[in-house]
């Protein structure tokens, strides 16, 4: 069994919207509590009050009615949240890493979680706990939970960019097949994480797997150049500091936050079908074992403005976790390897070459040339924790399957626009812009499964 999270928005009427900002405002009163608590203790020079269970008993005695309609579950899981913070936050300053804090900083709104028995789900509704003589909180969902009732362990309220969402978690099980069908662990494939592509797969029988992420990357340039535009249009109305904004500059904060959470979800949704992709690929493919390369060590050199932004864009913790959540459902492991020189090596006389420019490696010494990102993969296929691969066992992918992530960015074939809200800020041109597809086009570039054995190996 596995814990698995689905993030469902809520549609709710003004009342009910107040009501859910009543109680996340309310938690983030219990948190603000917490700390000032902590303030004082620690200016008395007392041991500071952070084990759940002192908190809980804290609580209990402030009386009902403390945190308006917030009940004591929902608060409590704000202890908890805080206690763990801390004991984490110490963990790691006992481990030597000076550079992590004890929570300090308050928030306006606090996430509530409830555990299973506190709340109802009802097919799109759901019942909210509140406090001891407060009326029944029901909200609707947006969508349907992806999950059985039954699954369901905890619902978790919050706010992101100005609206409301509850993340649903289920204890999932992890997939069982028949025998003789399911991933072997016998069977390894090598993943390689990429900007251009998120993901280039190997496999050790010549299968290999390209995931296009073009459409996200045009995603966060659009993004950033529609933010660019707007944020120059409106520069002169910002309020000096001190000022109270005006109403119109309200507005224009809301709407930036509105754009701004259409654009993490837009991000995060791509990342996920690819990491789909990936998952499904390998369970297609047989293979038990995905060793990733893990390129952590790179994100820690400074490599200049524009490149640091290209990493940080690349959100790569982000692509090995959901890749490892999802292969773990499916029952594949995951297996974190060292990449690195896997990009800058030629896989048939394994000599260093020069970092490619662009998609193709060509070696210099061998002539032998090969689609970069693929032969980094079968590389990272042969790597073992201690163990450098040999000429012979780099099987370089002969079949590549091609796919692209995120076919719901407005840069992957539609309109860039939501055809419901045309704004109006960018007149003009805006950045890049991907040329429109020919209609149709979509479809075909989906599905398009290329067979090119009668290629050289590992060439696109
Ligand atoms: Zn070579």
């Amino acid at each position: 069994m596995v814990y698995r999270t689905a993030r469902v928005a809520l549609r709710v009427t003004p009342g009910q919207r107040r009501r859910c900002f009543g109680l996340l405002r309310s938690a983030g009163d219990v948190w603000a509590c917490v700390l000032e608590i902590n303030a004082w203790r620690r200016r008395r020079h007392d041991a500071p009050l952070v084990g759940y269970q002192a908190l809980c008993r804290e609580l209990s005695g402030s009386g009902p009615g403390t945190f308006g309609e917030l009940d004591s579950t929902g608060a409590r899981s704000v202890l908890r949240r805080f206690s763990d913070a801390w004991f984490a936050a110490a963990k790691a300053r006992r481990d030597g890493d000076l550079s992590v804090r004890f929570p300090r900083r308050r928030r306006a709104l606090m996430p509530v979680r409830w555990y299973h028995g506190t709340f109802t789900l009802d097919g799109l509704r759901v019942r909210i706990p509140t406090a001891q003589g407060a009326s029944p909180l029901w909200v609707r969902l947006a969508r349907e939970v992806p999950y059985p009732v039954e699954q369901v362990r905890s619902v978790t309220l919050l706010c992101e960019g100005g609206r409301l969402f509850l993340d649903i978690t289920a204890e999932v099980p992890v997939a069982v097949y028949p025998p003789g069908v399911g991933p072997d662990p016998g069977r390894v494939a090598g993943v390689d994480l990429g900007i251009i592509h998120p993901y280039a797969v190997a496999s050790r029988d010549g299968e290999g797997l390209l995931v296009s992420g073009r459409a996200i990357r045009a995603e966060h340039r659009m993004h950033l150049a529609d933010t660019k535009t707007r944020r120059r249009a409106v520069a002169h109305r910002a309020p000096k500091p001190g000022q109270k904004g005006s109403r119109r500059w309200r507005k224009h904060r809301r709407r930036t936050r509105l754009v701004e959470g259409r654009h993490k979800r837009r991000v995060r949704q791509a990342q996920h079908e690819a990491a789909r992709t990936v998952v499904s690929w390998a369970v297609e493919q047989r293979n038990g074992v995905l060793r990733v390369g893990n390129p952590r060590g790179v994100l820690d050199i400074d490599a200049g403005r524009r490149h640091n932004l290209r990493l940080r864009q690349w959100q790569i913790g982000r692509l090995l976790q959901i890749l490892e959540d999802k292969a773990t459902l499916a029952g594949i492991t995951v297996d974190p390897v060292n990449e690195r020189g896997t990009s800058s090596t030629c896989p048939t006389c394994l000599r260093r070459v020069p970092k490619p420019r662009g998609r193709t490696l060509s070696c210099p010494h061998c002539q032998f040339s090969g689609h970069r990102d693929l032969i980094a993969a079968a590389i990272i296929a042969t790597r073992t924790p201690g163990g450098g691969p040999t000429p012979a066992a780099v099987v370089l992918p002969k079949v590549v399957t091609h796919r692209r992530a995120g076919r719901h960015l407005p840069g992957a074939g539609q309109s860039r626009r939501d055809p419901r809200r045309p704004h109006r800020v960018s007149r003009g041109s805006v950045g890049p812009r991907r040329p429109a597809p020919p209609p149709g086009g979509e479809s075909l570039a989906l599905t398009a499964r290329i067979h090119n054995a009668h290629r050289k190996p590992g060439e696109r």
